[in-house]
């Protein structure tokens, strides 16, 4: 049997080790946790979701969105993080979110019973010679890191974050309000704040003591997941129209949208756990606690993960990748993930699937630059090196449709994105 390493069992990772056995190949899957852990992973389980518990939205209840269509393809892909989250979901309203144990441990379960996967735990520092992909994610062990900007040149990074979980025990539910946006579902725990207590909580955000100060590297955040601290930064209102963002919140106590309001998505399948939605931060730890008992009905919350920043590594996708995800000058060594410069959970499973289903074939796919997936190789390709960025996937990356409305626009790419991918499968 043809034998393949997979280093970092990651989202990536066991997605692309699940799709090489499933076709008869025997993997060798290669995971330094829980030996070497890295910064952001808190358990040695494959496929740890490292911080929010939102896997983006689906296409339903006729809202199309490019995360949705990327999910179609997934589906169709045969997805084994897909499959698992989908398993695992707790109410997110539009979104896909999981319980991160139960998700993670449903694809250690997949991937520890396949016969064709061997899962070793091992960091592994060099370049192997023989078929393999790297699939280590954003935080890429130093060793192994440095081999790869040796061969590949210099390395992109910025910075992603992380934000806080509380228990919903701790939440004042006299303060908050309970719906989601535009009053579509019911999933949501609403903190709502009035201008005087908006002010207040600005100030102190802006104050408050970082792990990473103001001026630390410009511009080296991504922008789709930005600290809160740093969203403020940019001034008064920015909040407002960002994590804090009222619109579509109608408080039933007072009939009106608030000033601002801070959103707390489930965390886990029993609801015991709760997320800041899009409150990643660098703050230190106690002003963390400090700032964001600020918030009405968070005054005694009990904090049981606090938000961290990390450096967050891949390669310079258009110089150093060729369409297929393969190292240049090294073709039988593929990158997968985040690692190869998309951005999210999503995207950088769908890099998983693309790199699984091109590993070991004797003639290489070109896959559709029509789909959700075309899009992001075809913009890993073409990308603009001196300014390249990691991207997640959005509806600017697929290819232009001259047609006016942005739901008939959406509808159109959904649509051929779709039959593209129909159409691949057939000829594979
Ligand atoms: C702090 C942070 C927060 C993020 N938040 C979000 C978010 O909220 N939403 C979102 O969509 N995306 C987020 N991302 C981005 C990204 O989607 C995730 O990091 C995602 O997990 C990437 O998948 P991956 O498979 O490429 O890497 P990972 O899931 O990180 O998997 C890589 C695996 O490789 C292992 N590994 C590393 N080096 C070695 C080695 N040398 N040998 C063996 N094993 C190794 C690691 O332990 C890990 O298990 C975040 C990233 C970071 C760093």
């Amino acid at each position: 049997m043809t034998d393949i390493k997979i280093i970092g069992a990651g989202l990536a990772g066991c997605e692309a080790a699940y799709q090489l056995a499933k076709r008869g190949f025997h993997v060798s899957l290669y995971e330094m946790r829980p030996n070497l852990m890295t910064p952001a992973h808190k358990t040695g389980q494959p496929a740890e979701i490292v911080c929010s518990n939102s896997l983006g939205s689906e296409n339903k209840d006729g809202r199309i969105s490019a995360a949705g269509i990327l999910k179609e393809e997934l589906t169709m892909l045969d997805s084994l993080i897909l499959s698992c989250a989908v398993q695992a979901r707790v109410p997110a309203g539009g979104a896909l979110a999981v319980d991160r144990d139960k998700f993670s441990a449903l694809v250690s379960e997949r991937i520890t019973h396949h016969p064709n996967i061997t899962l070793i735990r091992e960091e592994f520092t060099e370049i192997p010679d023989s078929p393999a992909i790297i699939a280590t994610g954003p935080l890429t062990s130093d060793a192994l890191a440095e081999n790869i900007k040796a061969l590949a040149g210099e390395r992109i990074h910025f910075y992603d974050a992380v934000a806080p979980v509380i228990t919903r025990s701790s939440i004042d539910m006299e303060k908050v309000f309970i719906s989601g946006r535009y009053g579509r579902g019911d999933d949501y725990i609403n903190c709502p704040l009035n201008r005087e207590e908006y002010s207040a909580f600005y100030e102190a955000l802006v104050h408050a003591e970082r792990n990473i100060p103001h001026d630390f590297e410009k511009g080296k955040y991504f922008e789709g997941c930005m600290p809160v601290e740093a969203i403020a930064d940019r001034g008064t209102d920015t909040l407002r129209f960002g994590p804090m963002k009222p619109r579509g919140l109608v408080d039933p106590r007072t009939g009106h949208e608030p000033y601002a309001a801070v959103q707390l998505r489930q965390d886990n399948s029993e609801g015991t756990l709760y997320n800041l939605v899009g409150f990643q931060t660098g703050l230190k730890w106690g002003e963390q606690k400090r700032v964001f008992s600020m918030i009405p009905g968070l005054e005694h919350a009990e904090f049981v993960r606090l938000g961290v920043m990390h450096r967050n590594t891949s390669v310079n996708a258009p110089i150093v990748l060729d369409e297929w995800l393969r190292l240049k000058g090294r073709e039988n060594v593929f990158l997968a993930g985040q690692i190869t410069g998309v951005e999210g959970y999503m995207e950088s499973t769908a890099m998983g699937v693309v790199a699984g289903m091109n590993a070991l074939r004797e003639n290489l796919p070109a896959w559709p630059r029509d789909t959700a997936i075309g899009s992001l190789l075809h913009y890993l390709k073409t990308a603009e090196p001196k300014h390249f960025q990691p991207m997640n996937i959005n509806l600017g990356l697929f290819p232009e449709v001259n047609l006016r409305g942005k739901k008939e626009r959406a509808q159109f790419h959904r649509n051929r994105a779709i039959n593209a991918m129909k159409e691949f499968l057939d000829t594979l």
